[in-house]
């Protein structure tokens, strides 16, 4: 174990480009500490884990105002809700209500994916003022930011709109260096319904049939991975040839991408730059599993950031519901990072409603798939609920609900005529019943 201390104003100070420079030498940071407590384990284990690479802290030296949190399968699964102006929709104010709201109902992270007008204050405002972790694509804000046509954005300025967002103290940035050459001619070879779906996929892909050249964050690897280590951004190796429907799951497009971003992850950990890696996508159910066994042995246990899976594609209206179900399964087996999904998926921006939702169907995958995995602790907000549950003590039942105000709001939509019951059984209530006879009192369904 190697400790590095530079004496410096009479104090110490511990000397680390990143978390996981930190980690490997030995360092305990003050964001892992922290995050050790949120997650009630020891902070030696957790330091082992970020040296490995197997759970990454996102925490950009320049956003000062950081609740940290920890990414990764050993520890609770976290959401993401992106977010962000589009052209259709470039109201910063109601953008910032829904980042507010989205903070305030439990989402660790944020995704600026803002891609019309003035996306630099937008994304400054949120390092300076928001806690959560702070993600953005920028391959979306070069196009806006030069606003010219995309054949003619030179490799050069790609770079430089990575390192506008790194100054800007963002966490962590999806960046699509995946989809090089060799990936591309076996995309063309391979012909899947979909093609690409995903948003900077398309963008960079479209950029080399245009340009003939590499992909720029294929080709100056190294250098982004200089910028990531200069300001702590996590990597988040993302995944152009993700599924965009069930049948395109799996196919050899996504598989030769994920050899890809698995040399990628290794060379970013020669440099100490923490990664994770994206996935999927549309997904049948019965293969989400192998897809996150596989993910995990060629990326060597880098935390997984799932898009869904949503595990069926006939459901527009529902996609929260759909991936949420794709999303559990995934956590369970690996993934450690949900991004969440909305009602309005596949059919317009969110509204604030469509938010809640989103929110709400992945933090309830998230939990479910905790439950499974034995994280410590993840029961006894259930343990809660069958309490209050079992002494049909509603008030408490409203206090630990995942959304009080939406059980309030249907409990109080169709009173009971017995109050201590609900409109659904009424005096067959079961619990009550239940605890009556158990208690040696007598049940008597007509005669209250
Ligand atoms: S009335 Fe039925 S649904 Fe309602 S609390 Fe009793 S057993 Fe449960």
């Amino acid at each position: 174990m190697i400790f590095l201390l530079i004496i410096q104003n009479g104090g110490i100070h511990m000397e680390y480009a990143t978390q996981m420079d930190a980690a490997r030498k030995g360092i305990v940071t003050k964001e892992m500490e922290i995050v050790a407590k949120k997650e009630n384990i020891d902070v030696e284990s957790l330091r082992q884990l970020i040296a490995k690479g197997q759970v990454i802290i996102p925490a950009n030296k320049n956003h000062k105002c950081l609740d940290p949190n920890g990414i990764g399968n050993k520890l609770r699964t976290k959401i993401n809700v992106n977010l962000g102006t589009s052209r259709d929709c470039v109201d910063l104010d109601m953008e910032l209500d829904k980042v507010n709201n989205a903070v305030k109902m439990g989402a660790e992270a944020i995704m600026d994916l803002s891609s019309f007008g003035d996306t630099q204050k937008f994304r400054r405002k949120l390092t300076a003022e928001c806690p959560a972790t702070i993600g953005t694509v920028p391959i979306y804000d070069a196009v806006v930011y030069y606003h010219k046509a995309l054949k003619d954005i030179t490799a050069q300025e790609w770079l430089d709109v990575v390192e506008m967002h790194a100054k800007d103290g963002v966490d962590f940035m999806t960046i699509h260096c995946g989809i090089n050459k060799a990936t591309a001619k076996k995309f063309r070879a391979d012909k899947r319904l979909m093609n690409i779906v995903s948003r900077g996929g398309s963008i960079i892909y479209a950029w080399m049939e245009m340009t003939g050249n590499e992909n720029p964050f294929f080709e100056y690897y190294d250098r982004v991975l200089e910028i990531c280590r200069e300001y702590d951004v996590t990597m988040s190796l993302g995944d152009a040839c993700r599924p965009g429907c069930i049948m395109d799951a799996s196919d050899i497009s996504q598989i030769e991408e994920l050899v890809t971003l698995g040399e990628l992850t290794r060379r970013a950990w020669e440099k100490d730059v923490q990664v994770m890696v994206e996935g999927p996508g549309h997904m049948p159910l019965n293969q989400i599993k192998a897809n996150m066994e596989i993910q995990q042995t060629i990326c060597k246990g880098a935390p997984f950031y799932v898009l869904g899976p949503l595990v069926t594609d006939i459901a527009p209206g529902y996609d929260h519901i759909t991936a949420a179900i794709g999303g559990a399964i995934a956590a369970t087996y690996g993934a450690s990072f949900l991004c969440y999904v909305t009602p309005a998926e596949h059919l317009r921006l969110p509204d604030l409603n469509d938010v809640k939702e989103g929110i709400i169907a992945s933090k309830i995958a998230a939990h479910a798939a905790d439950i499974a995995k034995g994280v410590p602790g993840a029961m006894d907000w259930d343990y809660k609920m069958d309490k209050a549950r079992k002494v049909l003590d509603w008030e408490a039942m409203f206090d630990v609900a995942i959304d009080p105000e939406k059980a309030r709001a249907y409990r109080a939509s169709s009173k009971p005529e017995k109050e201590d019951t609900c409109s659904m059984c009424g005096n067959f209530c079961a619990v009550k019943n239940m605890n009556k006879i158990m208690e040696g009192e007598i049940v008597s369904i007509f005669d209250e």
